[in-house]
């Protein structure tokens, strides 16, 4: 105890030899708290190791649910740039001209003069029933028009500013907005200044003259007449 050490710490005092027992005695002393403590330092760092354990591991399911975000986000780019490269694909092999009925079969041609026309035919006439959808030729942005000589009309502007034109119609499918070639922007009919149901078909580059619409469907790859 205490009282021990404090009378063998009183006793070696005056004695010469006694100073190292003296010392010992102070380092017995200081020895004991120090028996004591590594044992609690011990308990305290194996603690932190524990908590620096738990830490790593909790460190590391972290990173590994990063890393799975990244992965995640790097296969979910690597998928929509792959979509933007097959949009781009589908775009380019996408037919930009298309003929305005599935019909190959002309029943009036451009330039032709006749009862019906006041001067000469200014476009084809596609003999089909009324109700027949009427597809695009080109891209383009829709207008509607009612004409009394060619009834109901589409219009398709092209980006290149050449219209087409669709006649006697029964309705407009499309009045307004952006189409692509080939999509169905109305149905045919006999309205108008019309002799019976067939599709008038015109074509004027920049909003002028009327071309020849056979010629320039040829031109671009397509033949309504086989
Ligand atoms: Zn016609």
């Amino acid at each position: 105890g205490v009282a021990g050490i404090a009378a063998a710490s009183v006793g070696g005092l005056p004695g010469t030899g006694a100073g190292g027992e003296t010392k010992d005695n102070t380092t017995a002393l200081a020895a004991a708290p120090d028996a004591v403590e590594p044992v609690a330092a011990n308990n305290a760092f194996n603690t932190q190791l524990d908590a620096l354990d738990a830490d790593a591991r909790d460190f590391g399911s972290r990173a590994s649910r990063t890393q799975e975000r990244i992965d995640l986000k790097v296969r979910q780019a690597a998928e929509k740039k792959k979509r933007e490269e097959e949009a781009i694909r589908k775009e380019a092999m996408r037919p930009k001209f298309a003929l305005p009925v599935k019909l190959h079969r002309l029943s009036a041609r451009f330039g032709q003069s006749g009862v019906n026309w006041m001067s000469v035919h200014t476009g084809i006439d596609f003999p089909v029933f009324s109700g027949t959808p009427v597809m695009a030729a080109t891209d383009g942005t829709v207008r509607t028009q009612l004409n009394s000589a060619y009834g109901n009309m589409v219009i398709v502007t092209a980006p290149d500013g050449t219209e087409t034109w669709y006649c006697h119609l029964s309705s407009a499918k499309i009045r307004s907005g952006s189409v692509k070639a080939g999509e169905v922007i109305a149905y045919s009919g006999d309205s108008g200044n019309s002799t019976g149901p067939h599709l008038h078909f015109e074509v004027r580059p920049g909003g002028g003259y009327a071309i020849d619409p056979l010629a320039w469907l040829r031109s671009h790859g397509l033949d309504p007449t086989s």
